[in-house]
């Protein structure tokens, strides 16, 4: 079975030059700020992957609010991107677009807690059932200082990773399994060191893979997204972690568990929802609802072996954290987000949002025959060019198809509707209407009529 099975594939491909064509002629202001930009900007565009889109050249925003935005265009979105989970409880949401308001004239950081400090500390320890935590600028950064923590802690210098994960700039995790083989990733820029000597990679869903690696007793901890979610969406087996988490136990390895994106799942993420009982906990991403902020939350144990490993350090920089984490900017916009915007209440209605869209899909996709499935972890969603959900890393790869994908997006986006680029993911957050599903489904199934 491939990607382009049920396709007409020369429709696809000439389909796909008709939009590009479209989206041209319809952002004439999007691209004169381009062709501005591309005079001062590396590769034309702020961040470099903002020109991988699907679109001949960037779409500037305008304004964003709730589930919509307006680019420079004046044309207007129902975002189910939502910034890749940043903005997934809607953009600019008001509580915490009041809390940026008091706290802009009461200073922004000072190198120490603010009056917030605590009171989202307490939030996040009764959410996510663990007593400890720290502070950081994004999820990658949060990832990379809990490594540093847990590899002090434990005394052990290896990793263990996923085969197909991401946990953002974290270099460690770009190890790879190609024909069964760790491998340094081969797109990975400018890294000089050998990324296999510390990081162990295994196949997803694989018990006997997990415990044969961890048998050496070498590995501080697994890190783990609890369903994988970057490479496409993979779904831990019924019992999957149950038994894993036994097996990471018995080898005295810790288990780091990755909610930037399963945050999806409930108020305390996948973990809290399914009764899990990791070691450690990430978030980040929509944490201070979209402004840059992450936490890392830790138990009582390891808590106690973590400031064991602080106090018999050597005194000097312990490479860990940066000047303006857990500024006091940032921790407003966290506690009037964790208090009043990612509530249970936002969740229910996210979660019945997201079984209407997933839903919706696949009716859309048995009326085309087309031999696609549909994944759902909470309110978040994706469509996948294969008929049986994948089970691990390398059979999600073989899933992904750039050149389908980028048909497809822009096709959407062409009738106001954006989903999240590079893989087929889907958000609802609570301010996403009937009419923007509705708005999404047509024109999904337009576009399927006419790829067959
Ligand atoms: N962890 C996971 C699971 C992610 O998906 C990402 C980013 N997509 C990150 C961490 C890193 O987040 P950021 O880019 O905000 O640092």
């Amino acid at each position: 079975m491939g990607t382009r099975d049920g396709l007409n594939w020369p429709r696809v491909q000439a389909l796909a030059a008709r939009e590009r064509a479209d989206y041209v002629a319809r952002h004439p202001a999007s691209q004169a700020l381009a062709a501005q930009a591309a005079q001062h900007l590396l590769f034309g565009v702020p961040m470099h992957w903002m020109n991988d889109w699907s679109t001949p050249f960037a779409l500037t925003v305008n304004e964003a609010s709730g589930a919509h935005f307006t680019d420079a265009d004046g044309l207007q979105y129902a975002d189910f991107c939502l910034g890749d989970t940043g903005a997934m409880f809607g953009h600019a949401p008001v509580p915490v677009a009041a809390a940026i308001a008091r706290q802009a004239t009461r200073g922004y950081t000072a190198m120490l807690p603010s009056n917030d400090a605590a009171p989202v500390a307490i939030e996040l320890a009764r959410r996510f059932g663990l007593p400890y935590w720290q502070f950081a600028l994004s999820a990658s950064d949060a990832n990379r200082f809990l490594l540093r923590w847990l590899r002090a802690a434990t005394g052990r210098s290896k990793l263990l990773v996923f085969n197909g994960c991401y946990h953002g700039t974290v270099d460690d995790v770009f190890v790879d399994l190609v024909d069964g083989v760790p491998t340094q990733r081969a797109s990975l820029l400018g890294q000089a060191h050998d990324l296999t000597a510390h990081t162990v990679v295994v196949e997803f869903n694989d018990l006997d893979a997990l415990d044969a690696a961890l048998g050496a007793g070498d590995i501080a901890c697994v890190l783990a997204e609890p369903v994988m979610t970057n490479v496409g969406m993979v779904l831990p087996q019924p019992g999957y972690w149950r038994a894993a988490q036994q097996i990471i136990a018995r080898h005295g390895t810790l288990l780091v568990i990755d909610e930037t994106h399963t945050i999806s799942s409930g108020p305390g993420g996948y973990a809290q929802a399914h009764g899990m009982r990791p070691d450690a906990v990430v978030i980040g991403k929509p944490l201070a609802g979209g402004l840059p902020c992450a936490a890392y939350g830790m138990t009582e144990e390891l808590a106690r072996r973590v400031e064991h490993a602080k106090r018999s350090a050597p005194d000097g920089h312990s490479g860990i954290g940066t000047t303006l984490s857990a500024n006091m900017f940032a921790m407003a916009a966290m506690r009037a987000n964790l208090e009043q915007v990612m509530t249970q209440d936002a969740y229910t209605q996210m979660f019945a949002l997201a079984q209407q869209l997933a839903d919706g899909l696949r009716a859309g996709i048995a009326r085309r025959g087309l031999p696609w499935c549909v994944t759902q972890v909470g309110a978040r969603t994706e469509f996948q060019f294969g008929l049986v959900p994948p089970q691990n890393g390398s059979a999600a790869k073989m899933l992904m198809d750039e050149e389908l994908e980028q048909a497809i997006h822009l096709y959407l986006l062409n009738r106001g509707v954006l989903i999240t680029p590079f893989h087929n993911m889907l958000l609802v957050c609570p301010a996403t209407s009937e009419a923007d599903l509705q708005r999404l489904l047509q024109a999904f199934d337009d576009c399927l009529a006419a790829l067959v």
